[in-house]
């Protein structure tokens, strides 16, 4: 609510919704976008262009896109979450 407040005492409406419509047109820059990978291991941003053949220039480790994996883990942990659930909630009763 101060927020918009303090906008709107220093701007008008029209060029809120300017700022909106370029917001919207415009998306913001994401990691992908920008061809950034990060290591896992040691937290090193890395430009995909720089990282030959995919390896963290500071510690050596694979660097990856996405997480490996990532979905065989959350579905194992969906699935130990649903069977932990029952006990969880019955023998504590
Ligand atoms: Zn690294």
């Amino acid at each position: 609510m101060l927020c918009l407040s303090a906008l709107s005492a220093l701007t008008s409406p029209e060029q809120l919704w300017r700022w909106v419509e370029r917001a919207e047109n415009d998306p913001p820059a994401t990691g992908r976008s920008l061809g950034l990978l990060v290591c896992l291991d040691c937290r090193a941003t890395v430009r995909g262009v720089q990282a030959a053949h995919l390896r963290c220039p500071r510690c050596h480790a694979a660097l990856h896109e996405r997480k490996p994996h990532s979905l065989a883990l959350t579905a194992v942990l969906v699935a130990s979450a649903a069977v932990l659930y029952i006990p969880a909630n019955l023998l504590l009763s």
